[in-house]
């Protein structure tokens, strides 16, 4: 976290809900932020600690994991205020969006070769991975369990690359 906060460029560390919300705002002008409305939230949210039957998702999930001696002892902090200064600084970080997961892709056979819409192979065209459908979706089904993807995207590489090879084989001893 230290090397973030002092090298990050999306990583704002300030000791006020105003001065962290206005110094992210001045880094990212495109998307407005609203100090009030932000200020409001972190309030909103602060008082749900007094409250052990109160609805924010995250604290729910804190106390739900906290009932656990393993992640008690280790794991997961106990809830405080966002604004007790005594837990401070508050460090703001701009998330950039990106797909994490395709759930699909290119339709492909067992040699990893692209099928068009008839399922006929299109000449010299493989798809892998993430494009074939492996990042998720594809082999583990639309609820694919999280850290099964690397496995069969490398899968899926070191098929295509064999096929390729085979390929090209075979057109060499055509050509010879
Ligand atoms: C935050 C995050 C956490 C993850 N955690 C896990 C995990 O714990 N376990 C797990 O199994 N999976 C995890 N995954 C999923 C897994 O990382 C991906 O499914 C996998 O890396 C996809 O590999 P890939 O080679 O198919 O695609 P990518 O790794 O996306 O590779 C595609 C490459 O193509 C390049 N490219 C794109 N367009 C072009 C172009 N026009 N010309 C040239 N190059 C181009 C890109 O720059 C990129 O390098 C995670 C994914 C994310 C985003």
């Amino acid at each position: 976290m230290r090397r973030f906060t002092r090298d990050g460029a999306d990583f704002i560390v300030a000791t006020t809900v105003d001065e962290l919300v206005t110094r992210m705002a001045a880094l990212e002008p495109d998307a407005p932020l609203d100090v009030a409305r932000v200020r409001d939230e972190i309030a909103a949210r602060d008082r749900m600690l007094d409250n052990e039957f109160g609805k924010d998702a995250q604290l729910t999930a804190i106390r739900g994991a906290r009932k656990y001696r393993g992640d008690r002892l280790i794991r997961v902090a106990p809830p405080h205020r966002l604004t007790d200064s005594t837990h401070g600084p508050l460090i703001a970080v701009r998330l950039h969006v990106l797909t994490r997961k395709s759930l699909g892709g290119i339709q492909t056979d067992l040699e990893c070769r692209a099928l068009d819409a008839t399922g006929t192979p299109i000449d010299g065209l493989y798809a892998v991975g993430e494009a074939a459908g492996f990042g998720g979706g594809g082999v583990h089904g639309y609820r694919s369990l999280e850290g099964t993807f690397l496995g069969s995207c490398l899968h899926t590489g070191l098929r295509a690359g064999r096929a390729i090879a085979a390929a090209n084989r075979r057109s060499t001893r055509r050509s010879a």
